[in-house]
């Protein structure tokens, strides 16, 4: 018997990952992850993480 691990694609590098957490019931993969707490918030990358996060947390209003 073998334990599936639960795969999902990572929103910030997009790749098919089984390791990360659950940031925002987004995926974030453990190298993302860590990259995003090693980046200083003054780094331009860290303002492009929270871009990310910020549009899937909050969908177009209009279509
Ligand atoms: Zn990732």
């Amino acid at each position: 018997m073998s334990k599936k691990e639960r795969e999902a694609i990572c929103l910030i590098c997009e790749e098919k990952k089984t390791k990360g957490i659950y940031l925002y019931h987004q995926f974030l993969c453990r190298e993302c992850e860590r990259k995003l707490i090693s980046t200083s918030t003054s780094d331009p990358s860290y303002a492009d993480y929270v871009r990310k996060l910020k549009n899937l947390h909050t969908p177009p209003l209009y279509s």
